[in-house]
């Protein structure tokens, strides 16, 4: 699941008003002088709060130009209060003073991708928190220094560049990258060549920790080794403490930096994450670009597909657990013809299982056209290789072509183009009996002597295979 990005304002105006789309908009009477590499200098952003959380004070410091335009985003505009407007700082630039009541934002607002209070903080992002310049272009900077009360802390999607300090360009804030504060737990782990930063909002945060790092160290192994690499270099993991025997829910989103929200059992045992899914399914996201809404499917259907191989692989499932699931699970994808092609229908079931049933099937014609060379995650290894991830926007046609380039083939274009816009019959049972496995009542039963037997066995492999041994 993701968050829809924020809408920005862009429009200038010469005074501070409130404009017709709702956003405060905050302009500097005079500018000051206006260097010739005014877009080096960075915006720069405080934030400070007193143990109460009733309020967060902000400063924003505008590079010396015509650049120190802001505006306050629709849905924190109640809560937003600026009594004095802009003054003019020593070296040319100009600074404004805010103040957000916080809870009572977060009480109104109560959305983890907007603000909301959970636990022993508040989760959020910096787009609702910060006035966001409207002049400058997306490639210049801004940095955020954060003075938390003692005891209290911070954390956020952006690049950490220090104690408390964080950076990234004006096209990443307009996007809002995910950050939490409060009394809330923040430790980093460095698994696979990535940096993970885990906030945990659940009050006595740490009982569970040594718990939760294991499992988002055993998910972050499982899914690096499986794509070859993780798909992102830095990850901000917010853990919100829900009741209940497992991993609840979550999501992913990579607007303005990657960050995954888990809802974790408080308190906390290490067997409580033993059969959980949820994590890989995510992390699964964070390998492909965010493509528009019409192809949520993909998005969807590849978390939903991979997920489970990568749990096998990493031995954390048998391969005969994925067949029974996958036979009892995917049929949900079917849908009768009135319903169109996955672009038209958005319901769940097509959503999901729907679009991991385009990637079994395409995983099967890929298979067969290369003689078991190649295979899907081949294709999504190529996405990852072009340097794109769900921090990146980008079209299903790019995607399926990256795809279809690592594979040498066209599997992905064709499906898709027989997939999109019309219905697909798709005779699952025929599939199945091709592939050689059925269920007999609950046990999963193999025939080796199916057509499609060798690919079957090459689809979902145990840990440490390249390639299933001969049975
Ligand atoms: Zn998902």
């Amino acid at each position: 699941m993701r968050g829809a990005g924020q809408a920005l304002i862009t429009s200038r105006i010469v005074s501070r008003r409130w404009t017709a789309r709702g956003a405060l908009i905050l302009c500097a009477a005079c500018a000051g002088p206006d260097p010739a590499d005014a877009n080096a200098a960075p915006w720069r952003y405080a934030l400070t709060w007193d143990p109460s959380r009733t309020e967060l004070r902000g400063e924003v410091t505008a590079p010396p130009g015509d650049a120190d335009v802001v505006a306050i985003t629709e849905q924190a505009r109640p809560f937003f209060a600026s009594d004095e407007g802009w003054s003019p700082t020593r070296d040319g630039a100009h600074s404004l003073h805010w103040t957000i009541t916080l809870d009572a934002a977060a009480r109104t607002l109560d959305d983890v991708d907007r603000l909301a209070a959970r636990g022993s903080g508040f989760v959020g992002t910096l787009d609702v928190l910060l006035p966001l310049p409207t002049k400058g272009e997306d490639d210049a900077p801004f940095t955020l220094q954060v003075n938390a009360p003692p005891g209290e802390t911070f954390a956020c999607a952006s690049e950490s560049v220090a104690e408390a300090s964080w950076r990234g360009t004006l096209g990443e804030l307009r996007r809002g990258p995910a950050c939490a504060l409060g009394a809330i737990a923040v430790r980093s782990l460095a698994p696979e060549y990535t940096r993970i930063t885990i906030a945990d909002l659940a009050p006595g945060a740490n009982r569970r920790a040594a718990a939760l790092d294991a499992h988002v160290v055993a998910c972050t192994r499982a899914t690096a080794a499986w794509f070859g690499r993780f798909p992102v270099d830095r990850l901000l993991l917010l853990a919100l403490p829900t009741r209940g025997p497992t991993i609840s829910g979550g999501s992913a989103r990579g607007a303005g930096g990657a960050r995954i929200v888990l809802d974790v059992p408080a308190p906390l045992r290490p067997h409580q994450l033993a059969n959980d899914w949820v994590l890989i399914h995510e992390m699964v996201h964070l390998a492909l670009p965010s493509l528009p809404p019409a192809q949520h499917w993909l998005e969807e259907g590849s978390a939903t597909y991979a997920e489970p191989l990568i749990q096998a692989a990493a031995g954390r499932v048998t391969v005969e657990s994925v067949w029974a699931a996958t036979i009892a699970e995917f049929p949900q994808g079917l849908a009768p013809p009135e319903r169109g092609g996955l672009d038209d229908d958005s319901s769940w079931g097509r959503t999901y299982y729907g679009g991991a049933l385009f990637c079994l099937i395409a995983d099967v014609r890929i298979r067969q056209r290369t003689e078991n060379r190649r295979s899907l995650r081949d294709a999504l290894r190529a996405v990852l290789a072009a340097d794109l991830d769900i921090t990146d926007f980008a079209s299903i046609d790019e995607v399926l072509a990256l795809g279809d380039e690592g594979t040498g083939t066209s599997v992905l274009r064709e499906l898709h183009a027989a997939t999109s816009k019309q219905p697909f019959a798709i005779d699952l049972d025929g599939l199945w009996r091709d592939l050689g496995v059925r269920l007999d009542g609950s046990r999963v039963v193999f025939d080796d002597t199916a057509p499609l037997a060798d690919i079957r066995r090459e689809l979902v492999q145990g840990p440490g295979a390249e390639r299933t041994p001969d049975r």
